[in-house]
């Protein structure tokens, strides 16, 4: 199959309008006060969850 018509560009920009990314969500490590992401272990103190998950960035 073949598009019968090509899109106008108001059409085209309307769906791309829906297309930006998403602000990516940053915390605040309770531990170092470092910024971090959700779900992540702190990478610059290791932890996660108040514990030492991974070795600390010397
Ligand atoms: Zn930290």
């Amino acid at each position: 199959m073949v598009p019968a018509k090509r899109n106008s560009k108001s059409k085209s920009r309307r769906r791309r309008a829906n297309q930006a990314l998403e602000k990516k969500h940053i915390l605040v490590c309770q531990d170092c006060r470092g910024p971090r992401l959700p779900h992540k272990a702190c990478p610059q103190c290791g932890v996660y969850n108040k514990r030492t998950v991974k070795a600390a960035k010397v």
